[in-house]
């Protein structure tokens, strides 16, 4: 294997391990967690070991990104999920490589994935984002924008809602961190406890580098992790 490879398994061994960890704490198996390598940082030689390594599962940030790597690599066995701010303009093209639109965050951009869906003939699974922080740079719904909207997104007949996505705050530290996380697990308990017919609440995305293991801990089924893929373990 190149130092790459060697080192980028390394590191999904690690991470995976402490997965398992932070599910066991949280009652839960390593299994009820899905680890999505982000890869905005790097390019087809660390994707091919991502996969290598048993990562077949990709978050990209940028439609753009997304499309030129997905082409480079393609023919390898990979999910692709959306997780930055898709533009509606940008759907049509994104709609067809993805597993996944994690990052569905206003009604506007749900109508538009919905419709285009329907031209398109494809049925996809999305998250609804949500602002947690109330950051004025972030996107997502506002936490109580979501309760009043599930009759019209329940009628999104292209569209699978299986639960929600959302970020820590940039200022918010590993406290804050872990009480934004508890707040979007119970808001994910509300929703579900009365969703209509159609809209699952049964996945939770959060958590990255910095803060996946107290997301695990707080119920995260889905954790999005870039930069601790790709660090120097050995010198
Ligand atoms: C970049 C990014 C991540 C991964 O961040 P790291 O801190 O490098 O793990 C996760 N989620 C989103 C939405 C991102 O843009």
């Amino acid at each position: 294997m190149s130092d790459l490879a060697t080192q980028i398994t390394e590191n999904v061994t690690a991470v995976r391990g402490r997965i398992a960890e932070a599910a066991a704490r949280s009652g839960r198996a390593a299994d009820d967690v899905t680890l999505v390598a982000v890869t905005k940082y790097v390019g087809p030689e660390e994707i091919r070991a991502l996969v290598e390594a048993g990562c077949t599962t990709l978050g990209e940030s940028r439609p753009q990104q997304l499309a030129d790597k997905a082409q480079a690599v393609a023919g390898l066995p990979i999910r692709w999920h959306m997780i930055g701010h898709l533009q509606r303009n940008k759907v049509r093209r994104t709609l067809p490589l993805v597993a996944m639109v994690e990052s569905a965050d206003s009604l506007k951009l749900v109508e538009a994935i919905n419709r285009i869906a329907g031209e398109l003939s494809l049925r996809v699974p999305i998250l609804l984002e949500v602002n947690v922080s109330g950051e004025e740079a972030k996107h997502g719904f506002a936490p109580d924008a979501i309760e009043p909207s599930l009759a019209e997104l329940a009628g999104f007949a292209n569209i699978e809602i299986r639960g929600l996505m959302c970020m820590a705050g940039l200022d918010s530290g590993l406290d804050g961190a872990r009480r934004e996380f508890a707040a979007i697990r119970e808001l994910r308990d509300r929703l579900r406890a009365n969703c209509p017919e159609g809209i699952a609440m049964d996945d939770l995305s959060m958590g990255m580098s910095a803060d996946y293991e107290i997301a695990i801990e707080e119920g995260a089924t889905i954790v999005r992790v870039g930069s601790a893929l790709y660090e120097r373990i050995s010198p």
